[in-house]
């Protein structure tokens, strides 16, 4: 155990999804003092940020920024477009999924929660057929929105967005599209207006590299359109004078001055990167961390591969060792933390997180920790993964594109 006293040599290898390594660039930003809220400092500042955010979610239209964490911007979604009573169709990719459908009913929706069959559902991405039908089905246009995860974290699988919107469309059903994309943003594929959402919903603490503390709504002309007639109470979470302040950079209440001065050096740094780079920087990654999976002859939790995440990797454990156990000793021998299995996964798996503040080494040290950790719990393992992941990335160059 450790003691709060005890500080061990070296950085801890924060290798969850999320809250992701920050990098020192942006820990640097964010250390500068506080400004007024109110002055036009800021307001150039919010004005900055609020443009080049649409560039990171692929839209024209508004991001509204809130001072709360991802949940915060779920619950922000539904209850800016949605009234109570309101049917929404809601689909069970993981644990994040079923918080959501929990949230929904919370707030007096009628969620109808589908997917496949028991734990498959957690193995496979959104089937966009299942969609489909029940849309079609749903004559009388009961249902009012559909809700997805696109990067189920829990599990890591990131579903294909563009094939829901084909699904809705082929249904020629009125719903709106809600897409949480907390984990997805800034490290998976994202375009929220080639794929007609009507709400995007996202966090600070994943692929923004962020520490966690603001989140967001991408908003269509058609979710600000139901915004303006929904009846679901609201204060905090409403649009409408957000995004009245927004116009001059401002908010109606007290922003996270230091945490956006953090998202603009983040926003710099993803831009000047270019964003095609980004993602194929976390493809490279997961491909390298699955080369480890395979070669210790463990399974990945996602059972299907076009939907392989780029943010983290599900190791699921043989039958009768419990993943906590082994994760905790991998943070007590390695000062490593793994992303535990969660809801239904739990014991059965832990996550490796590919997002962040990350590099091949970092990566081949976290994969190193994973694999004596493991021969310590007593994990059988086919070869090494270490070298397996090794022998990926130095054979395969990360290609950027100018
Ligand atoms: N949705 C997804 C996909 C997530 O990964 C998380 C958090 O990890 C949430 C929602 C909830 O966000 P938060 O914990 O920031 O409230």
């Amino acid at each position: 155990m450790l003691k709060l006293d005890f500080h061990p040599s070296g950085r801890h290898f924060l290798q969850i999804p999320g809250p992701s390594p920050v990098p020192d660039r942006i820990l640097r930003a964010m250390s500068l003092p506080t400004i007024d809220h109110r002055g036009p400092e800021f307001g150039a500042l919010g004005r900055e940020i609020l443009e080049k955010i649409k560039r990171v979610f692929k839209t024209q239209g508004p991001v509204i920024i809130y001072p709360a964490s991802g949940t915060g911007a779920w619950e922000a979604a539904l209850s800016n477009v949605l009234s109570p009573g309101d049917r929404v169709l809601m689909y069970e990719t993981g644990q994040f999924a079923t918080l959501w459908e929990k949230m929904a009913r919370r707030l007096q929706l009628e969620p109808e929660f589908i997917g496949l069959p028991g734990y498959e559902s957690w193995r496979h991405g959104v089937q966009a057929d299942m969609i489909e039908a029940r849309l079609k089905e749903d004559s009388g246009h009961e249902i009012k929105a559909v809700c997805v995860v696109h990067n189920e974290t829990s599990t890591g699988v990131t579903s294909d967005i563009a094939a829901v919107r084909r699904a809705i469309d082929a249904a020629a059903h009125p719903a709106l599209f809600i897409v949480d994309t907390i984990s997805g943003l800034a490290s998976a594929d994202y375009r929220h207006d080639d794929w007609g959402v009507d709400v995007t919903v996202s966090g600070s603490q994943k692929g923004l590299m962020l520490p966690p503390g603001i989140s967001f709504n991408a908003v269509s002309d058609k979710a600000i359109e139901a915004s303006r007639h929904n009846r679901m109470p609201k204060s905090f979470w409403a649009w409408d004078e957000i995004l009245e302040a927004n116009q001059n950079g401002y908010w109606p209440y007290t922003p996270s001055t230091n945490l956006l001065y953090g998202l603009k050096e983040s926003l710099d740094m993803l831009l000047g990167e270019g964003l095609e780079n980004v993602l194929a920087r976390h493809q490279r990654w997961a491909a390298g961390v699955r080369k480890a999976v395979e070669a210790w002859g463990l399974e990945i939790q996602c059972q299907d591969p076009a939907v392989y995440s780029p943010v983290l990797t599900g190791v699921v454990m043989p039958e009768g060792i419990d993943a906590d156990e082994v994760r905790k000793i991998i943070y007590e021998r390695f000062d490593l933390s793994l992303g535990t299995g969660l809801g239904k996964a739990k014991g059965k798996m832990f996550r490796i997180g590919h997002l962040g503040d990350c590099n091949d080494l970092t990566l081949i040290a976290t994969l190193g920790g994973c694999e004596a950790g493991m021969k310590l719990a007593g994990v059988p393992l086919k070869g090494s993964g270490v070298t397996a992941a090794l022998d990926y990335f130095a054979s395969n160059p990360l290609k950027v594109a100018s």
